[in-house]
């Protein structure tokens, strides 16, 4: 057997002799060691020819001890590669309810099209009068997002929800300081129930962080942001609908509130799939929003590639918009020519990376866009927000729910209330939903809800995968009403990976791998 370090979660180790096979694999779901547990350090998978003596030039740079790079043949390597994606649970693997996250089918015609040489060949440093096309298909979808959010501009840049955050409160501290306020507004509102990545982002570039506490409801109390909002509040970061799956119904009323103050609206837009179609962050009072492209329009992520996170801002934030952007003519113009604006001009507070942002999501999101059409897209939101309450409502007879039986938006939020005195907690029931194949929901979060177990579906599900998957929780929550115990905490049971032992892993973890074979040198 490999010499497998600090991996106390292998079939063995927990299950006992009976769940072994012979090679550790279970059926064709292949085992897998580390790369480097699998190639040796000896070894090459290619022959190259001893070259004949010359003379180096590094001097004292040239490596003196081995690499220490496993070798294998190119089957190895690639065997390699497909056993790892093959443990991989992805969207086109199965139901993937986890919530806030948006994991939506990711059409194929996107791939196709961003795929398109005019698209998928063409380089940054290229000249613009090269790229035409591809400036052209930035400024459409600059303009629909621009459209569909009801604001004034758009940074198509930023490369991620989170980055799109510190875009968007950069933009809000740039307008702070050109008023003179600078000095004065150092404190940034977030709700108790907001994604981690909000505090995050307004402590990282200076602010202070305060937290607005929730109502009994789970939404935001426009009386408590009176209370706190004053001049040395710089802006909020609320989230609608909020991570409890909740439309803040107040909104209008927190953007006068804080506009009345002198403070700026950032909304984090990561859960727009409920409401594109249906209601514009522009006419609710938002001064700058998020959009994750790879959620709301469908571009893959997790493992399967980069996110985009363009933000949109109000008039009032407009003129802060970081570089670059495309400028010239108007779209559909005969003979124009587009120009990538790269230098900062005017209030601009600079860039926020090298180059535009994420060229091939911006071709899936445009395509995600065009072929759905407004109409479309609006039935994407609606169908979102129908699957969830679907989900809801065919669980809350034995599951509970931190707000009552409220309809909700695009997610479905769970406690832990009715595990109580079951031995049995959200992490267990989520294991266990590992050994029927399904990737467990997000579990607790929001922090405010205890033991929170967050199902969004999304649209992209058919009424027969739902009825499967309910039939599956209920299934679970049937069991754990039995005492059936054992279901749950050793799952999972048929995974290629037991359960961590957590404290373990936490009080005595194991953070280096030792070269089985020693390197030549030592
Ligand atoms: C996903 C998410 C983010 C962060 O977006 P990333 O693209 O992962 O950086 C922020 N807020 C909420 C509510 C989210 O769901």
């Amino acid at each position: 057997m490999l010499n497998q370090q600090g991996r106390p979660t292998r079939a063995e180790s927990s299950q006992g002799q009976e769940s072994r096979s012979f090679t550790g694999n279970r059926g064709l779901q292949m085992d897998e060691p580390l790369i480097f547990e699998t190639g040796r350090l000896d070894v090459t998978g290619v022959d190259i020819e001893t070259p004949a003596p010359f003379a180096s030039r590094l001097g004292h740079l040239a490596r003196s001890s081995e690499i220490g790079l496993p070798g294998l043949t190119e089957p190895e390597a690639v065997r390699h590669y497909v056993r790892l994606s093959q443990l991989n649970y992805s969207i086109d693997a199965g139901l993937y309810p986890l919530g806030s996250c948006t994991m939506k089918h990711n059409p194929r015609l996107n791939e196709k099209m961003a795929r398109l040489p005019g698209f998928g060949d063409i380089h940054p440093l290229q000249p613009v009068s090269t790229v035409q096309g591809g400036l052209e298909l930035m400024q459409m979808l600059a303009h629909w997002l621009i459209e569909m959010t009801g604001m004034s501009a758009v940074a198509m840049s930023p490369k991620a929800g989170a980055h799109g955050e510190l875009c968007g409160m950069m933009a809000i501290k740039a307008a702070i300081a050109a008023k003179g306020e600078a000095g004065t507004r150092k404190v940034v509102l977030v709700p108790e129930s907001a994604h981690g990545t909000n505090p995050a982002t307004a402590a990282l570039i200076g602010f202070e962080v305060r937290a607005v506490p929730a109502r009994d409801d789970g939404t935001v109390d426009p009386a408590e942001v009176a209370k706190l909002a004053g001049p040395e509040v710089a802006a909020i970061m609320l989230t609608n609908p909020n991570t409890c799956g909740l439309f803040e119904r107040d909104i209008v009323e927190i953007a006068r509130i804080l506009h009345a103050a002198g403070a700026y609206f950032y909304c984090d837009g990561a859960n727009f799939n409920a409401i594109v179609g249906k209601a514009r962050p522009g006419d609710l009072g938002v001064d700058a929003m998020h959009i994750n492209l790879h959620k709301t329009f469908s571009t893959p992520h997790g493992g399967g590639g980069p996110g985009s996170g363009p933000v949109v801002l109000s008039a009032r934030l407009a003129d802060y918009a970081p570089v670059p952007f495309v400028r010239g003519g108007q779209a559909g113009e005969k003979g124009r020519t587009l120009e990538l604006v790269e230098t900062q001009e005017g209030a601009s507070f600079g860039r926020m990376s090298a180059f535009h942002g994420q060229m091939g999501m911006f071709v899936r999101a445009m395509s995600y866009m065009l072929s759905h059409g407004a109409d479309g897209m609006r039935q994407a939101s609606e169908d979102a927000v129908l699957n969830a309450n679907y989900v809801r409502v065919c669980l809350n007879d034995l599951l509970s729910s931190p707000f009552g039986k409220r309809t909700c938006m695009h997610e479905a939020l769970f406690d832990d209330e009715w595990l109580k005195g079951t031995g049995i907690t959200t992490l267990d029931f989520a294991k266990a939903m590992i050994d029927e194949g399904y990737h467990p929901m997000t579990m607790y979060f929001p922090l405010v809800v205890h033991g929170a177990m967050l199902i969004e579906p999304t649209e992209s599900e058919s009424k027969a995968a739902l009825d499967l998957f309910i039939m599956t929780l209920r299934d679970l929550a049937f069991s754990v009403q039995r005492g059936e115990s054992e279901r749950f905490l050793g799952a999972p049971h048929f995974a290629p990976r037991k359960r961590l032992d957590e404290t373990r892993a936490a009080r005595t973890p194991v953070l280096r791998w030792t070269p089985r074979l020693p390197l030549a040198a030592e």
